[in-house]
C-alpha cells in the first residue's frame, strides 16, 4: 500500500485501515456478482451528521484499490474518512483511481510549490487532511476555479499544464493502481494494452520474486504468457479473481459442453493474436510503447523488491515486445 503519491511502499497506519478494521468498524454485507458463490464484494455504512440531531446513512462498497486512492494515496489512516471520499467519488461518477492519484499529484505539487495558493483559491492541500480533499472534490464537481476544473481532467493533464511531471504518477495517462511491488508491476503499467495492472500479473510476479530467484527474461516470458492468457479471461468475461479455476483445460471443457470446439492450443493461440490485434489497433492510432514515461518519482522509491534500475527496464520492454511479436 504505497502513501503519499508512491513515497513509499509502506504504509505506516495499515493496520487501522486493514480489511479486518473495515470489517470490524463499517463492514455491513457481502454481496455477489450475479451466480456467484464467492461474495466477495464488501459494503460498508457510512453514517453521518448533516444537521443537528439528524442522520444520512448511505452504503458505500469498498476494496483494495479505493483503500488506496483514498486512504494511502492521501494518508488517510480511519475507514470511515475512506468511505467519505469513497462516497463523493461515487456520487460523482469519478474513476478512484484516477481522482486518487490526481489529488496525490496537487498535494505533492502544493507542498513542493510547484503550485501555490493562487492556483488552489486559498484552499491548502496536506496529506491527512479529509476536510481539504472534500473541499476540493467539491469545488471540482461544481467546476469552481480553473485548478479545480483541470483536476477532473486527471493527473497527466494537471502535469503537463502546472508541472510537477516528475512527481505525476500515470503510464500513457492512466494513474496506477496501488502496487509498489518492483519492476514487473511497472512494467505491466508501461506495456499493458491499458496501462491498468489488470493486463497481466506483473504484481504478483514480484511477491514470487520474494521467495525465490528468477532470470529476467523467465519473469518477461511469464508476464508475456499471462498477458496474452487475459485476452481469452477477458473475451469470456470470466472474473480476474477466479483465473487460477479457468485455465486451458477446464475453458475448453466448458466451451465444448455448448458444442463449441475450442482446444486449449486453439485458445492459447486466439489470446496471442488477440493481443497483437489489440497493439496494432493502438499503434494506428499513434502509440508507441517506447514513449510511455515512467514517473521520474518511481526511480528514487524503494519498492518490495528493490529500487528500480533504468537499463533493466529497458531490456525487459524490449523483451516484452520480442516475445508477445509486437515489436
Ligand atoms: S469473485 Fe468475482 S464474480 Fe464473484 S463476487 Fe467477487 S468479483 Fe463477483
Amino acid at each position: 500500500l504505497p502513501p503519499r503519491n508512491f513515497a513509499q511502499g509502506f504504509f505506516e497506519n495499515a493496520t487501522r485501515i486493514s480489511g479486518e478494521a473495515f470489517l470490524e468498524e463499517v463492514n455491513v454485507q457481502h454481496i455477489a456478482c450475479a451466480h456467484c458463490p464467492c461474495g466477495c464484494i464488501q459494503v460498508a455504512e457510512l453514517r453521518e451528521k448533516f444537521a443537528p440531531a439528524h442522520y444520512s446513512t448511505v452504503r458505500v462498497s469498498y476494496d483494495y484499490e479505493p483503500i488506496f486512492a483514498m486512504g494511502t494515496q492521501l494518508s488517510i489512516s480511519t475507514p470511515q474518512e475512506i468511505l467519505r471520499l469513497i462516497a463523493f467519488i461515487e456520487k460523482q461518477g469519478w474513476d478512484c483511481m484516477s481522482m486518487g492519484n490526481t489529488l496525490a499529484w496537487a498535494t505533492e505539487a502544493f507542498l513542493s510549490g510547484t503550485i501555490g495558493e493562487a492556483e488552489t483559491e486559498g484552499l491548502s492541500l496536506s496529506y491527512g487532511d479529509t476536510r481539504s480533499y472534500l473541499e476540493a472534490m467539491q469545488r471540482t464537481s461544481e467546476g469552481k476555479g480553473v485548478f479545480f476544473r483541470d483536476l477532473e481532467k486527471g493527473t497527466a493533464f494537471c502535469a503537463s499544464k502546472y508541472g510537477g511531471d516528475h512527481f505525476a504518477m500515470h503510464y500513457g495517462g492512466l494513474e496506477p493502481a496501488g502496487y509498489l511491488t518492483g519492476e514487473n508491476a511497472v512494467m505491466t503499467w508501461v506495456a499493458g494494452v491499458r496501462h491498468s495492472h489488470l493486463d497481466d500479473n506483473g504484481y504478483s510476479l514480484d511477491q514470487k520474486l520474494l521467495m525465490k530467484d528468477m532470470p529476467l527474461e523467465e519473469q518477461v516470458r511469464m508476464q508475456v504468457e499471462e498477458a496474452q492468457w487475459r485476452m481469452v479471461l477477458n473475451s469470456l468475461v470470466v472474473c480476474l479473481f477466479a483465473r487460477g479455476v479457468y485455465d486451458g483445460q477446464v475453458i475448453s471443457e466448458g466451451l465444448g459442453a455448448l458444442g463449441l470446439d475450442w482446444t486449449p492450443e486453439r485458445l492459447k493461440q486466439f489470446g496471442d493474436e488477440t493481443l497483437k490485434a489489440k497493439y496494432r489497433l493502438k499503434r494506428s492510432y499513434g502509440f508507441d510503447p517506447k514513449k510511455v514515461i515512467i514517473p521520474e518519482k518511481m526511480f528514487s522509491v524503494r519498492t518490495s523488491t528493490g529500487l528500480l534500475d533504468r537499463e533493466r527496464m529497458a531490456r525487459r520492454l524490449d523483451l516484452f515486445l520480442e516475445y508477445a511479436g509486437i515489436a
